[in-house]
């Protein structure tokens, strides 16, 4: 018996022997594709020479040096080099070391923002959605909007959550002829009911993720909550945690939207599984803020900025712009979406795939025209995405219809530097899959 203490203490887990590009081969030897980078990580693929190279370099040097007295050429270069490919004046890079601790700095930094810049604390409470998932510690765990919750509630109070951007299930039962964007304007109303006096943020994924199964908003979406905003004096908080550095075709996700948010927190692709890395990219006036305010931002986490980090950091993101590996993220994106909509909208449990780039998500239901989701009871998400193994095509984890209400998802995001060719091969394991599922639904 094992005693590692997994998160699901009842299931079998594959042993992982090693990694080549985007393939991952277990201890027997079979060979799958990582058609998930993990949970949207390895961007790069597995075993990237440079990375390893940079890595060596970096650990060979010096491999920690904690940031309250020291800096490092490779945060120093790191830094430059995001603020460069950064839109608008979000410059300022700020590290941690994975995901949930970026969005529970950015939910610090812009409580202390606005009492550095008015002298006073009432604005403390952040926005976000339902269908939403910013991270697993309670801070971030209390403006995540699913299933997660649960279990550990009560969490941060008077965290209010407004309706998800989620178009295949309108909250507002419009369609796309009569959309009015309602699900960004949601954010008004709740902001005239609740008092914006009391708010410092929204946050938002760019493109949903973990909870939902890659849900793209409205292409006006991010405007209107843009506007929003700024009207009521509030931050704008991007998650792209596992959108952002080119897992959706852009560098960061959120300039698809033609907006600048106030943060972007950044974490995954950012260093590609290499090594373990979160960021939030502050603009400049909030940064001249803690500036001309206290000089201090009262946080820290210990492997924060860590020199190791940052070089693979520094090699991943060089990589991504001289490889032209977002481009390929765009490019083979659009080519997997049409074909997963081509070759598995037939099925008939196949009730919607969507996506952006290369982070990509189908959702089944039991029944297409109704939109019925299967019972939670079913767990078909974990029952599909078992069968996908056996075809040698790992997935993310999918998302059960945990409320009753929404139907199954997963996530597809396999490394950004898959050819078309391989995109071809991953196809085929689907369809494989697809077809078997199909054949035992009822069982
Ligand atoms: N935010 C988003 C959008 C995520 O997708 C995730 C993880 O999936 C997190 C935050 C939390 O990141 P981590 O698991 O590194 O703490």
């Amino acid at each position: 018996m094992s005693n590692v203490f997994y998160r699901n203490v009842n299931k079998n887990y594959l042993e992982v022997d090693h990694g080549e590009g985007i393939y991952l081969y277990d201890k027997e030897g079979n060979k799958y594709i990582d058609a998930c980078s993990g949970a949207a990580v390895s961007n790069l693929g597995h075993a990237h020479p440079r990375i390893i190279d940079a890595m060596v370099k970096q650990a060979k040097s010096v491999a920690f040096s904690h940031l309250s007295r020291w800096t490092s050429t490779p945060i120093q270069e790191l830094a430059d080099l995001i603020a460069s490919l950064a839109p608008g004046s979000l410059s300022k890079l700020y590290l941690v070391s994975g995901g949930s601790e970026a969005t529970e700095s950015a939910l610090k930094m812009a409580r202390q923002y606005y009492m550095e810049r008015d002298g006073k604390t009432g604005k403390y409470r952040i926005i976000s959605r339902w269908k939403s998932f910013h991270g697993n510690t309670i801070g971030s765990l209390s403006m995540t909007g699913d299933k997660r919750r649960g279990k550990y509630t009560p969490l941060l109070l008077n965290f209010p959550h407004i309706a998800p951007a989620y178009c295949y299930r309108c909250p507002f039962g419009k369609s796309q002829d009569t959309c009015n964007v309602d699900c960004a304007l949601d954010l008004e109303r709740t902001l005239k009911m609740e008092g914006a006096d009391h708010v410092a943020a929204f946050i938002a994924e760019s493109v949903g993720g973990a909870a939902c199964g890659a849900i793209v908003p409205h292409k006006d979406y991010f405007k209107i909550i843009r506007e929003i905003c700024d009207h009521y004096d509030i931050l704008f908080i991007a998650d792209e945690v596992m959108a952002g550095f080119g897992r959706t075709g852009s560098m960061f996700s959120i300039e698809d939207w033609g907006v600048v948010p106030d943060m972007i927190c950044a974490a995954k692709g950012m260093s590609a599984g290499y090594s373990p890395l979160g960021a939030v990219i502050a603009k400049e006036e909030i940064y001249n803020t803690f500036k001309q305010g206290s000089g201090v931002f009262v946080h820290g986490h210990t492997y924060g900025g860590n020199p190791l980090s940052a070089a693979v950091a520094l090699a991943v993101v060089k990589t991504l712009v001289e490889d032209k590996i977002v481009e390929n993220s765009r490019i083979v994106g659009d080519y997997l979406l049409a074909q997963l909509k081509e070759k598995l909208l037939p099925f008939s449990y196949v009730g919607d795939v969507r996506g952006k780039g290369l982070m990509l998500g189908v959702e089944i239901v039991k029944d297409k025209v109704t939109k019925e989701p299967f019972p939670v009871k079913m767990v078909m998400a974990e029952k599909l995405t078992s069968t996908l193994i056996k075809h040698g095509v790992i997935v993310y984890p999918g998302n059960g219809n945990a409320d009753g209400e929404n139907g199954d998802q997963f996530l597809l995001a396999p490394p950004l530097i898959i050819t078309k060719n391989q995109a071809d091969e991953l196809i085929e394991g689907m369809v494989a899959g697809f077809t078997e599922f199909d054949k035992n639904i009822g069982s």
